[in-house]
């Protein structure tokens, strides 16, 4: 882990305005129940805000957080990145300067909505049948309006973390943080440097014939975003060839498809295979994309007239790469697989990140999921996708994906991510919200008690 940079910690934690006299008058605990009402209303207040990206429109939402930040006595920055695209950092500093800090991450855009293809208002944020309807209300607003939930709380019952609390609510995450995560870490690092993170994807219930698990995100792939290109002679539709653009990039999709990358198990994935009790070589297919850089044709382009052979046919590959991976060892493996014709161009890369499973940190989430769901077991996982973990962990923060909610088996979370009826169940996510306070307030040295009456 790297060292982190405590005076501009230090001078940020002076940004907040005046946490004494004023504050104190306002001081108190508050019952279980209310905070699980108050959450939920934040979530559902959230959902209402639409924050579709494109074209995003954050600001909604910071100004949200910000209000209620600011009722609190918590002054948070918001940054934007662009006209609209509104990041909001806050902090409630810790006592022990030697600690560092624990941020609580989400993001506030969503992706788009086929409105007529759902029951439901998208951003009704209506409640029915036990669930918490509308786009957002998984990925990742929920986790938003606990962060949100916490942080008030913590405040308004005036005690000081050992360790700082920083609560990052950011925008751009669903077309790639770059008015997000990776451009507060390139251009901001102050405001997001922590030595914890916690962020989305991870800690919800995954059934296994009988067994039930609780996937802990540690790490996730990088991506290399490639356009392939085959330029070859043009000609007249009524002369047909076998050597036309479009039929070679049609065999390259069809090979790249066919053959899959070269399989690697990583230790990460040694470990989670173990603990679920299959060999590797016995691994489903759900786990073939933790187990080899991937490659997935995305997008097809030729041909401009029905009678002419076009002269240029390209496609957009999505690569994906291990942890351990890097951008040149896979355009090597693609290159293989292509033969050395087709031009191969780099549109959009970012590495792969993996945290160790061997923390404190880790340790405490594991404890508590087990204990709150007895006879489920949480593991380390892998996330085949991308979230803002792989640019908080460039600054040396451990990174784990863990927004918990228990799920009935019959429930079909998983489709539910950027899916139509986006709906979050309401018994599950407070059964996340008990275990993930208790998660946060043991780590930052705070009594259950003390925060919640
Ligand atoms: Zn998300």
């Amino acid at each position: 882990m790297k060292l982190f940079p405590y005076p501009a910690i230090r001078a940020l934690a002076r940004l907040r305005k005046s946490p004494g006299a004023g504050n104190r008058k306002s001081l108190m605990k508050i019952p279980w129940e209310s905070f699980e009402r108050r959450t939920i209303d934040h979530l559902r207040a959230l959902v209402r805000l639409n924050t579709t990206n494109p074209p995003g429109n954050e600001r909604l939402a910071a100004d949200y957080l910000a209000a209620e930040l600011g009722g609190a006595g918590i002054d948070p920055v918001i940054v934007e990145a662009a006209p609209t695209r509104a990041n909001l950092i806050a902090r409630i500093p810790g006592h022990d300067p030697t600690l560092a800090p624990l941020m609580l991450s989400s993001h506030t855009d969503v992706v788009p909505v086929e409105a007529a293809r759902w029951s439901r208002d998208p951003f009704g944020g209506e409640i029915a049948d036990g669930c918490v309807w509308g786009r957002g209300s998984i990925d990742m607003k929920s986790k938003c309006a606990m962060d949100l939930g916490l942080a008030v709380a913590i405040q308004r019952a005036g005690v000081t973390p050992r360790r700082g609390l920083i609560i990052a609510a950011v925008a751009d995450e669903e077309a790639g943080s770059e008015l997000g995560a990776r451009w507060l870490v390139e251009r901001r690092p102050e405001l997001v440097r922590a030595g914890y993170v916690l962020n989305e994807t991870g800690g919800f219930t995954l059934f296994m014939g009988e067994r039930r698990f609780y996937p802990i995100q540690v790490a996730e792939k990088g991506f290399v975003t490639v356009k392939m290109t085959i330029t070859a002679p043009p000609g007249h539709g009524s002369m047909p060839r076998v050597d036309t653009a479009i039929a070679w990039i049609a065999d390259l999709i069809g090979r790249l498809t066919r053959n899959p990358m070269r399989r690697r198990v990583t230790p990460l994935m040694r470990r989670t295979l173990a603990e679920l009790g299959i060999p590797p070589e016995k691994a489903p297919p759900l786990f073939r994309p933790m187990l080899a850089n991937t490659v997935t044709p995305t997008i097809v382009r030729a041909g401009y007239k029905d009678n002419v052979i076009p002269g240029e046919a390209w496609a957009i590959l999505d690569g994906r790469t291990l942890p351990g991976e890097d951008e040149r060892g896979f355009m090597a493996e693609l290159r293989d697989l292509v033969g050395p014709e087709p031009t191969l161009e780099v549109l959009k890369s970012a590495p792969p990140a993996e945290s160790s499973a061997d923390t404190e940190l880790f340790r405490l989430i594991k404890t508590a999921t087990e204990a709150a769901d007895p006879g489920a077991r949480a593991i380390p996982w892998m996330l085949p996708g991308a979230t803002d973990s792989k640019f908080y962990a460039q600054l040396g923060a451990v990174c784990y994906g863990f927004a918990p909610v228990r799920l009935e088996a019959r429930m079909p979370f998983g489709s539910l991510y950027h899916g139509n009826d986006e709906r979050m169940p309401i018994e599950g996510m407070l059964w996340g919200l008990r275990l993930y306070a208790g998660v946060v307030l043991e780590f930052l040295g705070i009594r259950f008690d003390e925060v919640f009456g």
